[in-house]
């Protein structure tokens, strides 16, 4: 049993505060948001980040960038936009090491974010 912080979110064993979930993804609130729309849009399957994804993992990273798009949409956002970003590893400056996309919007983002 994995006791990474994000599988042990899909397990239940922790909670959170849901918005979207099907077969094989997960979606939930961010618990230290930096915009007033900041979502998390992870894989059930563990992946320690985009990095360790393979060939394999293409249709289910297609299909979290889609479920992206539409929680942007239901979150109010599509129209003045948001942004859909992965940290990888440590100078990406990743802090849980289970693939995640974080969708941020709500306000007006950095042009350049470091
Ligand atoms: P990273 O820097 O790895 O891309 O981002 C990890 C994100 O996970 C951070 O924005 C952080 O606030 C969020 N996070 C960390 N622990 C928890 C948690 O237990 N629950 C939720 N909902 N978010 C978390
Ligand atoms: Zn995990």
């Amino acid at each position: 049993m994995s006791d990474c912080l994000f599988c042990r979110i899909v397990r239940g064993e922790l909670p959170s505060d849901k918005v979207f979930e099907n077969e094989s993804l997960l979606a939930f609130r961010d618990i230290n948001p930096i915009a007033p729309v900041h979502i998390l849009v992870i894989p059930k399957k563990h992946l320690t980040s985009l990095a360790a994804a393979g060939r394999e993992d293409g249709a289910l990273l297609g299909e979290m960038l889609l479920v992206l798009r539409d929680l942007a949409e239901k979150n109010g956002v599509s129209e003045s936009g948001y942004r859909v970003v992965t940290n990888i590893g440590a100078d990406g400056a990743q802090q849980v090491n289970h693939l995640h996309f974080h969708l941020l919007g709500g306000r007006k983002l950095q042009a350049r974010p470091e």
